[in-house]
């Protein structure tokens, strides 16, 4: 495999670079429908969900070009008479970048174009569960070759976990993973023997913490939105609520409501929310966790169940009586779920919130921004957000505590760490030191 850097990419100016790359926020946003097209058919994600998706990459690409080339700048950090002291950030090299396939824009590109923008050559691999959207995407991306992408700065390899290992096993400066756990783990043992540069953007058990004093509608609706947004199969969606007693019984209800108002359907009828799991081991694994749950006592309030449409359907389920002994509590569902736990005081709940091996991002529900930013610092998790759920800035840190990764594939500490090398030029001005 060539993993060698293409040193014209790497010599250009940031800002040009920049320039150069910005030019894909166009190509995207002319190019959507048949990308959203290509994700209904292959991974049944809703149209309208798909085009949504293309337009926050257009956006993100353009928040990446504005804020990454200020932090590739030389900075003189100490500078007197006699010394100078000078920080210089380099393309670090060939980043291999592997994807995985519930946003196969989103995420591919969130994993491609910092590692890009730094003046690195990319080896890219798609998901095989959405190689198609792959292909379109990448023939979108290479169109930057027209503008001034120097060819063979960003390259394509399509496969499964095979390839995978493979481009952990090769000359790579770096290696970038979004995906499962287990994934990140096999790819850090196969990276150890070239000491590879990693950033592991991995699964979550995402919390959402509803206080007495929340507002419970808005709550409810926004909880239920994150929870089924892609059918359930975002890293940052909740996967877990835990509501205060008094709220409790107002909450539940207003979750209920929620979820019954998703329509569910064709991907490609234009008023469907909610369309299919995307793929068969994930709807086996969310039937199991719901039955496993049911088994130990939890009670289904609604949804829950496979249903009678082409494609693997599963109807949202609220569920409630659970505990932290069911999978559905404790392991990364990645389904259209809300299991709803009481607590009593707030301890209690960041105690729960924290009973999991992830790290990725949590909310908490409260009109009290105080108290909110409180329990916020006692949660461990990489972003916690108060009173919504599921959003990344492009030039803000991303990644999880915990199981939930290694390093952050956004803002200035994670770029710079995982994406350059970082070169300390020391000049000694009149004298010997
Ligand atoms: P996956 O781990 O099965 O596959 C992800 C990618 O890794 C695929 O391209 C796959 O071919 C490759 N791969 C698999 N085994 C490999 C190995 N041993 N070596 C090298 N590459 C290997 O995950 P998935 O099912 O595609 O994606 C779902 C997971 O991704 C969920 O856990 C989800 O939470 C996580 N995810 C995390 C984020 C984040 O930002 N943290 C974003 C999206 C998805």
């Amino acid at each position: 495999m060539d993993m060698k850097i293409n040193e014209r990419w790497a010599q250009i100016l940031p800002k040009k670079r920049a320039k150069i790359i910005n030019r894909l926020a166009g190509l995207l946003r002319k190019n959507s429908k048949k990308i959203a097209e290509t994700m209904a058919g292959e991974i049944g994600k809703p149209i309208n969900a798909g085009r949504h998706e293309v337009e926050i990459s257009a956006r993100r690409v353009s928040d990446f070009c504005s804020y990454i080339p200020d932090c590739l700048e030389d900075e003189v950090v100490f500078e007197d008479e006699s010394e100078k002291n000078m920080i210089r950030y380099e393309p670090a090299g060939a980043v291999a970048v592997i994807s995985p396939w519930n946003a196969p824009v989103f995420v591919s590109l969130a994993g491609i174009i910092p590692p890009l923008l730094c003046g690195n050559t990319i080896i890219w691999k798609p998901s095989e569960h959405a190689a198609k959207t792959g292909k379109v995407l990448a023939a979108v991306i290479k169109k930057l070759e027209n503008s001034g992408l120097p060819k063979r700065s960003f390259q394509v390899r399509y496969g499964g976990p095979k390839t995978g290992r493979d481009l952990a096993a090769s000359d790579a400066a770096a290696v970038s993973l979004t995906g499962s756990v287990r994934a990140g783990q096999e790819v850090m043992k196969t990276s150890a023997a070239k000491l590879h540069r990693l950033v592991l953007e991995l699964g979550g058990k995402d919390p959402a913490i509803v206080l007495n004093d929340a507002d419970i509608s808005q709550a409810a609706r926004q909880i239920a939105k994150s929870a089924t947004m892609y059918s359930g199969q975002v890293c940052f969606g909740v996967e877990r609520v835990y509501c205060q007693t008094k709220a409790y019984d107002k909450f539940v209800k207003a979750c209920v409501e929620e979820i019954k108002k998703i329509k569910i359907g064709d991907p490609f009828d234009e008023s469907v929310e909610m369309g299919p799991m995307s793929v068969k081991f994930q709807y086996n694994k969310v039937l199991d966790h719901i039955r496993e749950a049911k088994a130990k006592g939890a009670k289904i309030l609604s949804g829950g169940q496979a249903m009678d449409l082409p494609g693997y359907f599963i109807n949202p389920a609220v569920l409630v009586d659970v505990n932290h002994s069911m999978k559905i509590m404790k392991e990364e569902t990645f389904g259209p779920i809300i299991p709803i736990m009481k607590f009593s005081s707030i301890e209690q709940a960041v105690k729960l919130a924290n009973d999991t091996d992830y790290g990725l991002t949590a909310s908490i529900w409260t009109k009290n921004i105080k108290r909110g930013e409180a329990v916020a610092k006692q949660i461990q998790a990489g972003t916690v957000e108060i009173n919504r759920h599921g959003m990344s800035k492009a030039a803000l840190p991303w990644g999880g505590y915990k199981m939930s990764g290694l390093g952050r594939i956004y803002s200035k500490e994670g770029i710079r760490g995982a994406f350059t090398n970082i070169k300390h030029i020391w000049t000694v001005k009149n004298k010997i030191l």
